[in-house]
């Protein structure tokens, strides 16, 4: 078996324009376009990138993209206030906390005072717990990845054997709780599971296989259920390249769909963020928007 591979560029652009089209329609209306804001602390060159070809889909898609980039010497308490200025800035409709940030910066603290309502990756604590009770369309954006992966290989994954390995806050746990939604029966392993000598025996009854640890290759083809789906969120420089966590030769003659690394979840995250940006500014619109409908 040579499995399908799920194409992330070509499910981007497919996505993106669903939203394009929903911001033209807001635009026709003499709505503004949604803006957000990315704080970068300090001028990393390497992260830099990203910004710039998030900038660049933004554009694309039609949202405003403002990068803000503030001194490394930057406190806490001083980050925070910045945080809730541009909470209380009405013409701030998403706000994006640009990662890495320096080490005396705590980041999970930082993002919890990001406005609930302007949270583009879905990370406030307030937003991950409406998550999981299904009441927030504002999703954490390599999760949201993940779940139009699956969605677009058009396999129900009601009572599918879904095996995770990572368990992080921003991958792994929301992660789950969207394949919880779907009523697959899902497995989430980690370090431990590794370290018990078990992680095989998991990986091997999986009718769903998805991989976000950031260990290049660490998962083999031969342990994969022949006709799987493996999705693989790991990110690896090695030799020079880029690689995922699964090895994709040998996977992908066992697997019946697979995504590719670079070029499956990496790029439609990207859109998830902007799709998150779509849907703040509706929240913070709304009755602006049902006024203009009357
Ligand atoms: P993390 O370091 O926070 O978590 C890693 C997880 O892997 C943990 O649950 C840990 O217990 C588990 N783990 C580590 N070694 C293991 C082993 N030998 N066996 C089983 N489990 C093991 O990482 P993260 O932030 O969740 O990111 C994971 C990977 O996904 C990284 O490569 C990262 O670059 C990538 N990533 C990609 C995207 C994207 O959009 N494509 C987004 C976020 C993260």
């Amino acid at each position: 078996m040579t499995a399908k591979v799920l194409d992330g560029r070509k499910l981007a652009f497919n996505v993106s324009k669903d939203l394009k089209k929903e911001i033209a329609v807001f635009k026709k209306r003499g709505a503004n376009v949604p803006r957000m804001v990315n704080v970068m602390i300090g001028d990393d060159e390497g992260t830099c990138s990203y910004a710039k070809s998030q900038k660049k889909v933004a554009r694309d898609i039609g949202i405003e993209y403002n990068l803000k980039v503030v001194s490394a010497e930057i406190n806490q308490s001083e980050f925070i206030s910045l945080i809730k200025e541009m909470n209380a800035d009405t013409k701030v409709n998403g706000i994006l906390i640009h990662k890495p940030v320096p080490e005396h910066i705590d980041y999970a603290e930082a993002a919890s005072y990001v406005s609930p309502s302007k949270d583009l990756e879905g990370i406030n604590p307030v937003n991950i717990g409406k998550m999981m009770m299904g009441r927030t369309p504002i999703i954490p954006c390599t999760p949201a990845s993940v779940m139009q992966h699956l969605k677009s290989t058009g396999v129900d994954l009601r009572g599918k054997e879904v095996v995770l390995i990572g368990h992080s806050t921003i991958v792994g746990r929301p992660l789950s709780m969207l394949l919880l939604d779907q009523l697959a029966t899902v497995t989430i392993c980690h370090i431990a599971t590794s370290q018990a000598g078990k992680l095989i025996d998991h990986i091997r009854r999986a009718d769903v296989l998805i991989v976000a640890v950031g260990k290049a290759s660490l998962i083999k083809g031969e342990w994969i259920k022949p006709g799987a789906i493996v999705i693989d969120v790991g990110i690896n420089r090695q030799d020079n390249k880029i690689v995922g966590d699964v090895e994709y030769e040998s996977a992908s003659q066992k697997a019946s769909y697979i995504t590719p690394v670079p070029g499956g979840v990496g790029p439609v995250t990207v859109v998830m963020l902007m799709r998150n940006a779509l849907e703040a500014y509706k929240i913070q619109n709304e009755s602006i928007m049902k006024a203009k409908d009357q």
